[in-house]
């Protein structure tokens, strides 16, 4: 079990990660999820003992692996950019992990068709690696990542070279396989649907901490943050003051450039407060609170229309409505504190 504590590490005297703790599950899946620049790359490669950190430490087992080096944390890694080695072939870059641990040929060889076989490329053994498309090319860096049957999986943003239609079907392939072999995982992505369709669990990075993690699910009901909300693209995120106290109930009535509207939260505001609302951009039947605008854009999309008013919001609608129509929709308010 892989277990990350306190991990500090400073570039050039900037504070790049801060305080990093989480632990791994027995064959979970672990989505590191932050913009370009969080250092997510760097604390994988912490984690694979290529970089070492300022402070903090990783454990396997409550092994403290600060003096194991890379090569014998029978960790696996798959890099963006495949990392093949250009002048071998298929059987020989998956073998090569392989042949550095003294493995009999005639294992090499079960080995290496049995994971061939699991990342669909069967028969590939002789061909040239620099002959394939970026999606075999991928796969090829998956089954020499799993051959030597490693501890633990990391990927660092494995199907960012890939196009959209390639990354959706490795994506849920890779799914497959992870739950299959049930080898546990840190996947490194900046891509919010990439990480929700392969994590188990997300942690998501922002200025050097973990700033909200859960499953997809926790994470997508209760972002917790405006920040969360935002980068996860959930909905309109607004400002807004707190006016009153309303008493037992907990909540507020909260003025904004939309309207005042009656906030239901567990939070205890103070009058005057500012506080972040999330309005989901489905409309909600049944709620109280309503906001107006006028049609500025319609755009088709596959269950509907997605809607963006004058007043800068956006919302999902089943039926297509003119520019220029005034329209009140219903909405739900989510506090963001
Ligand atoms: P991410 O993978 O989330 O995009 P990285 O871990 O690659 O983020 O890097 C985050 C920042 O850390 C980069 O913007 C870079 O400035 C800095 N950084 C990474 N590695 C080094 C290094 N070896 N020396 C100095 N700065 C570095
Ligand atoms: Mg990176």
């Amino acid at each position: 079990m892989l277990k990350v504590h306190d991990l500090c590490k400073t570039f050039d005297a900037l504070p790049l990660l801060q305080g990093i703790s989480f632990v791994l599950g027995a064959g979970e899946t672990l989505c590191l999820l932050g913009p370009s620049g969080s250092g997510k790359s760097t604390l994988l490669r912490m984690i694979a003992g290529l970089e070492p950190p300022d402070a903090g430490q990783i454990l396997w087992n409550e092994n403290d692996l600060s003096s194991t080096p890379a090569h014998l944390r029978d960790f696996g890694l798959v890099f963006q950019d495949y990392a093949l080695f250009p002048h071998l072939n298929v059987f020989d870059n998956v073998a090569f992990g392989l042949k550095m641990k003294n493995w009999k040929i005639a294992e090499i060889g079960t080995r290496v068709a049995e994971v061939l076989d699991l990342v669909n490329l069967r028969g590939f053994d002789h061909r040239k690696v620099t002959d394939l498309s970026g999606g075999e090319q991928q796969r090829v860096a998956l089954a020499r990542a799993l051959a030597p049957r490693p501890r633990l999986l990391m990927f660092d943003e494995p199907l960012g070279a890939l196009d959209r239609a390639l990354r959706e079907e490795l994506l849920a392939e890779l799914r497959g396989i992870l739950h299959r072999t049930g080898i546990p995982a840190v996947y490194v992505t900046h891509d919010q649907d990439e990480a929700f369709t392969i994590a188990d669990r997300v942690l998501l990075l922002h200025e050097g901490k973990i700033v909200r993690q859960g499953t997809p699910a926790e994470v997508w009901l209760k972002p917790d943050s405006a920040w969360v909300a935002e980068f996860l693209g959930l909905g309109n995120v607004i400002e807004g003051s707190c006016r009153l106290q309303s008493g037992k109930s907990r909540g507020c009535e909260v003025e904004t450039g939309f309207g005042i509207f009656d906030v239901k939260c567990g939070h205890l505001h103070r009058a005057g407060e500012k506080i972040h609302l999330l309005v989901r951009p489905r409309a909600a039947a049944g709620e109280s609170n309503k906001i107006q605008g006028r049609v500025a854009d319609v755009l088709f999309q596959q269950d509907g229309f997605k809607v963006r008013l004058d007043n800068g919001l956006y919302f999902y609608l089943k039926d297509e409505p003119k520019i220029g129509q005034k329209i009140e929709i219903k909405i739900k308010l989510e506090c963001l504190e």
